[in-house]
């Protein structure tokens, strides 16, 4: 599915294309899926209302959908999976109470210290390994002490998938049990959770039981436009609902918007092992280039972290996008991450374009 890639669009995170070229594959990141015709026939059809008067038929039924998928009692919807994490950061903990979280992890790292500026929580990185997991013991040496010195330790936020990787079950529940032990919560970040639940062959379900809330995003792999959901218990989505409207996520005939999330979960979420597929063969195509080294961190998704020869990062990068394949990742990696949007025909010339690389 060619297609040319505007100006704006080609400005995420600084990794830019060039205008007007033609895009070949698009393996920046899976945020990037379009929504296809199928969804946006559910997205026109859609009945709505007023979300805010609870009367919105699309988002009650995607939240109650969502809810059920995950094993948990209620759901919101949000307008992103940032949001979502930071309605549930402040609906369990109050100021001067603090996360504990692993440092590379999402709320960390790439929420732009939301916690923090908006909650007045605190948040204690935690070091992961290579898996992208935290261990039960750094969870427990992480937990202050009833000590005037110290913010409270209130919650334990974890991740999964972590860069792609789709953490086993065990790893989950393990810190989450650590932390359960002297009265913690623990938020799941699931933005990909359904992506770990396809690669382990578990249910949704099963990958959510360790935690209290949950966050999924619906606009990463799922393919809808734009929307997430917090998943948990009655009364903590109803404090998490006070903390959407504070943050000015609350929306009024968003069933529109719900209406694709409902499609994505309907329709979408089997599919995400093609991707998988189609990231493992591209694994095992580009291990073959002597500029890049795949790193196998636990079990692959859709992404692919390859460390790149520094003196070839520029010209490997031009070659690739002069071929209409466009890659993320910060330097020393690039990051590959594979999608609904990219087919086979599209794997096939990135493919090609990787060896055909002379340096
Ligand atoms: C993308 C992502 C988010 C944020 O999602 P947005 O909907 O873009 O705000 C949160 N957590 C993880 C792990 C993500 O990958």
């Amino acid at each position: 599915m060619a297609r040319k890639l505007s100006a704006d669009a080609a400005g995420y995170a600084g990794r830019r294309a060039a205008p007007g070229s033609e895009i070949a594959a698009d393996l920046r990141s899976d945020t990037v899926t379009r929504p296809g015709a199928a969804m946006r026939v559910a997205m026109h059809e859609a009945a709505v209302g007023d979300d805010v008067y609870g009367e919105d038929p699309t988002i009650n039924a995607l939240e109650k959908r969502a809810a059920k998928l995950l094993g948990k009692r209620a759901g919101l919807f949000l307008p992103s999976a940032s949001q979502s994490n930071l309605a549930a950061v402040m609906s369990h903990c109050g100021r001067g109470e603090e996360i504990l979280v692993g440092e590379p992890y999402h709320i960390f790292s790439y929420e732009a210290g939301g916690g923090a500026v908006l909650a007045g929580v605190a948040a204690h990185p935690l070091p992961v390994a290579a898996d992208g997991s935290i261990s039960a013991e750094q969870a427990r040496a992480a937990i202050k002490p009833d000590d005037p010195h110290c913010p409270i330790s209130r919650l334990l936020c974890l991740e999964n998938t972590i860069n792609g990787a789709a953490l086993p079950i065990e790893r989950i529940a393990g810190p989450a049990a650590a932390a359960r032990e002297v009265g913690l919560s623990v938020h799941l970040d699931g933005a990909r959770l359904f992506n770990a639940a396809v690669a382990l062959g578990v249910s949704p379900a099963e990958i959510a039981a360790p935690a209290d809330s949950v966050t999924i995003c619906l606009s990463k792999g799922l393919g809808a436009p734009v929307g997430a959901v917090l998943c948990g218990a009655p009364k903590f989505i109803a404090t998490a609902r006070r903390a959407r409207k504070l943050l000015g996520g609350a929306m009024r005939q968003a069933g529109v918007l719900a209406a694709a999330g409902l499609y994505a979960l309907e329709h979408n979420v089997a599919r995400l092992a093609e991707d998988h597929a189609r990231a493992e063969r591209l694994a095992k195509a580009i291990a073959k280039s002597p500029y890049l080294q795949v790193e196998k961190r636990g079990q692959r998704t859709n992404m692919i972290f390859a460390r790149v020869e520094p003196a070839h990062r520029e010209t490997l990068q031009a070659h690739l996008q002069r071929s209409g394949v466009l890659v993320g990742g910060r330097p020393p990696h690039f990051r590959l991450v594979t999608h609904m949007d990219v087919d086979d025909a599209g794997l096939d010339a990135a493919i090609k374009a990787f060896a055909s690389y002379r340096g």
